[in-house]
């Protein structure tokens, strides 16, 4: 079994036309997923599976931090993710991913989401993400504006 195994939805064996999922990830769901942005965090994930007519629709939500590396210190940082998702998946002959809905093998009929509830997370994390009080953004400013203080020192010698 893999690590991820835990994540697989079973659409083709749905009983009734609602299912629901829940899931911890944490730092293990994290580095099993290998993904670029996020290397560790601890997410609330719930997952409401609908059947539709020829489709389904899969809203997810998460809740929880992950830690993203700053962009300024490069030390790790820790951002918050509030967040809901729909995903659309139907049956075909073959996998197939365009961006909206995602196709899956009807013989199979499961969908493993582990790379969704990522990619869910990894949408969340603003551009640019900066610690409020990074370390390097506070002594760059120091260095900077320190002329301005020796003249303000001066001044004050003077007086
Ligand atoms: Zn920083």
């Amino acid at each position: 079994m893999g690590k991820l195994d835990g994540y697989k939805v079973d659409l083709k064996g749905m009983a009734t036309d609602t299912v629901s999922y829940q899931w911890q990830a944490d730092n293990d769901f994290f580095s099993a997923v290998q993904g670029q942005e996020i290397k560790q965090g601890l997410l609330d994930v719930a997952l409401r599976v609908k059947r539709t007519s020829g489709a389904y629709e899969l809203e997810f939500q998460l809740k929880g931090e992950v830690e993203v590396t700053c962009d300024r210190c490069l030390e790790p940082m820790s951002q918050p993710i509030d967040a809901q998702c729909t995903l659309r998946v139907r049956m075909g002959d073959e996998y197939a991913d365009d961006g909206d809905v995602v196709t899956i093998p009807e013989r199979e009929g499961v969908i493993n989401v582990a790379w969704n509830i990522y990619e869910f997370a990894a949408l969340q994390i603003p551009l640019r993400h900066v610690h409020p009080d990074c370390p390097s953004l506070t002594s760059q400013e120091e260095k900077e504006s320190d002329p301005r203080w020796e003249a303000l020192r001066e001044l004050v010698n003077v007086k």
